[in-house]
């Protein structure tokens, strides 16, 4: 977990390096973009070719179905305008030369008008050839047949079936292939025939019938540059188709069906015709050509040109992806400029900010804690200090470096204060690992989150051990070690004020050593140091912890008892008294002293305290030494 007191390695901050990584972010994101946008738009255009597909076949459809029932109609038409001519009429009214010559002309000049007739005739109510104009087998001529070339038709099935008719009606053939003496003529020439039955006086009176070449009909039937069409009939036999090798299975040997070509289509076309089967799509011909052959028109999409529907989708996506991409990477550029500059901004001001922690962390003692007072982050300034590792801290209290002297009272004002989220400061006495004593000056303060929910604790604490020293210095005297003379006068000072304030009284109790000056005397200065230093600590040791002990000068000492009356500074010099006698020393010495006791009182100044004192050990001295006196109340 990074913190605020580790250091972290700086990060490289060249600038134009993080521009160019962002400005190939975004180049990316742009040809990321263009790649998405080219793919859906090829995916739509790739479901569009189906529908450009089926678009494509109705107009094809459309066309092909007006171009057949025209090229049909027009047949009709001139059937119909021979059968119902006055000269035909004429000629069945009254049949005689005159009669056939004049329809005979009319038949023939009518074959001369259309290259693609290829028989024209006039057939009686019997089945006889009455009037036949042949076209020649190179197209070129066109003769009127001679009489005993004429046949009787009586049992052909387009006489039998055009005799059924009611009068205006047409009769279509078969799609079929001219044939010639009995035989298939070669090379095959698609026919077709159109008749039409002639009334007289409500008796069938015999049909016109026009024989017509279909090779051109056809061709514009089967012609596509999009589809392979098949003309087919209802038994799934092709009857038409561009490429010869196909047309005509439903007459010549040795040619495959259209439901041997493509069965699964043709199963289907067959069973219902109009029918779509993938792409393969068809329609009926049936109304407009109505040979009663179930002719159906077959039409495929070319490969070719759903390839060219695919290639031009291709192009087009193509053409997307390189324009979003053209417009996407100086987009890109751009946009990367400006969090590129603040990236570098927030890089350089996050290297100044490590740096100011790395210092921090160095020089500054701090620590945080949870809620509970559980340390999560000691500064490498506190582990110094205190002796203990990093991971010893992290996780325990700071009880593990509070001094055991520590008055319990200070921490229960700390928490209290924290806890009630202000800021607590004061001095911390605290114990090193290696059981040193250090100070330290702390402000501790609570911490919360963004929802102003608390976090934890923060020390930071600045270490005042020399002061601490120095201040000890001062108020130390350097030989025996108890407070010295300034002390004192300090804490006097307090409790007279005190007393002042608050009415808490105090004693002073004036000690002075019996004959000191013959212990120098006899045993030498340093055995009177000696002296004087055991005596302190023994009163050191003999006072209460309220009791305040220093060395008022030479052999003098001074206790000021704080909340004492002169009774019970009286016993308490008793006391010491006593136990001077007790102490023994490498040389055969024995002290006492002398004691002079005085209770402050209301309206005193401090240097009357000190007299009335001084008075009453001096009445000691007087009355032989080794004794308390207490101090009379100022009369
Ligand atoms: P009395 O019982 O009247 O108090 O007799 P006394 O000898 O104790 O009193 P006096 O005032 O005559 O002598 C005090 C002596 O204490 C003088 C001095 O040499 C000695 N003295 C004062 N300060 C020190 C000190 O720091 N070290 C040593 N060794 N002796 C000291
Ligand atoms: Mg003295
Ligand atoms: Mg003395």
């Amino acid at each position: 977990m990074p913190t605020p007191f580790q250091p972290r390695d700086n990060l490289p901050t060249s600038s134009k390096k993080s521009y160019v990584i962002l400005s190939l972010c975004f180049v990316a994101f742009g040809a990321a973009i263009a790649i998405l946008t080219s793919l859906i738009n090829y995916q739509l255009q790739f479901s569009n070719i189906d529908e450009e597909v089926q678009r494509r076949f109705v107009i094809e459809r459309k066309n092909k179905v007006e171009d057949l029932s025209q090229t049909v109609q027009s047949l009709e038409v001139i059937v119909r305008a021979l059968a119902e001519n006055q000269l035909t009429q004429a000629f069945i009214d009254n049949p005689n030369s005159a009669t056939r010559t004049a329809a005979k002309h009319l038949f023939l000049a009518s074959a001369h008008s259309h290259r693609g007739f290829m028989q024209v005739r006039f057939i009686d109510a019997n089945g006889f050839e009455r009037i036949r104009v042949d076209r020649s087998k190179d197209g070129q001529r066109v003769d009127v047949v001679a009489d005993e070339k004429m046949q009787n038709k009586r049992n052909r099935y387009y006489f039998t079936e055009t005799a059924q008719l009611p009068a205006r009606q047409f009769w279509h053939s078969k799609l079929d292939l001219n044939v010639e003496n009995g035989e298939i003529e070669r090379p095959v020439r698609p026919t077709y025939r159109v008749s039409t039955p002639i009334f007289s006086n409500n008796q069938f009176a015999g049909m016109v019938i026009i024989n017509a070449e279909a090779e051109q009909m056809l061709s514009q039937l089967v012609y596509s540059n999009d589809f392979d069409i098949f003309l087919i009939d209802g038994d799934g036999e092709i009857l038409f188709h561009r490429d010869a090798a196909l047309a005509w299975s439903r007459y010549l040997p040795g040619k495959e069906s259209f439901k041997r070509v493509m069965p699964d289509v043709a199963a289907e076309i067959l069973v219902s015709p109009n029918a779509a089967v993938g792409n393969v799509q068809s329609f009926s011909i049936d109304e407009y050509y109505r040979s009663g052959e179930r002719l159906q028109v077959v039409m495929i999409p070319k490969l070719e040109a759903v390839e060219q529907l695919q290639s031009g989708n291709m192009t087009a996506a193509t053409v997307i992806a390189a324009i979003v991409v053209l417009i996407s990477f100086p987009l890109s550029w751009l946009a990367a400029m400006f969090p590129a500059r603040l990236q570098s901004e927030l890089r350089s001001a996050l290297d100044a900010l490590h740096r100011t922690n790395e210092v921090l962390d160095r020089y500054v003692i701090s620590s945080t804690t949870n809620t509970d007072g559980v340390i999560t982050n000691v500064s490498s300034a506190f582990s110094e200090k205190c002796g203990y590792a990093l991971w010893e801290l992290e996780g325990k209290s700071h009880n593990v470096v509070r001094h055991p002297e520590t008055p319990v009272s200070l921490y229960q004002d700390l928490w209290g204060t924290i806890r009630s989220g202000k800021t607590w400061r004061g001095e911390l006495h605290n114990r090193k690992k290696s059981g040193e004593d250090f100070w330290i000056d702390s402000v501790i303060s609570p911490e919360y989150d963004a929802d102003g929910q608390l976090t934890g604790y923060t020390q930071i604490s600045q270490d005042i051990n020399d002061r601490k020293a120095i201040e000890k210095l001062l108020v130390t005297d350097v030989l025996t070690q108890v407070h010295n003379r300034r002390k004192l006068d300090e804490v006097l000072a307090t409790e007279m004020e005190r007393f002042k304030r608050y009415q808490q009284t105090f004693s002073v109790i004036i000690l002075d050593l019996d004959h000191f000056k013959q212990v120098n005397d006899n045993f030498g200065h340093q055995a009177g140091d000696a002296v004087l230093t055991r005596v302190a600590e023994l009163m050191k040791e003999t006072v209460r912890k309220a009791d305040c002990v220093g060395r008022w000068g030479g052999e003098e000492f001074m206790v000021v008892s704080a909340g004492t009356t002169l009774n019970g500074a009286a016993s308490l010099a008793e006391k010491l008294r006593q136990q001077l006698l007790s102490l023994s020393f490498d040389y055969p010495i024995k002290v006492t002293a002398s004691f002079g006791v005085a209770q402050c009182q209301v309206g005193e100044a401090l240097n009357q305290l000190i007299k009335r004192a001084d008075q009453a050990l001096y009445h000691a001295k007087e009355t032989g030494r080794n004794r308390v006196v207490s101090a009379q109340e100022d009369s």
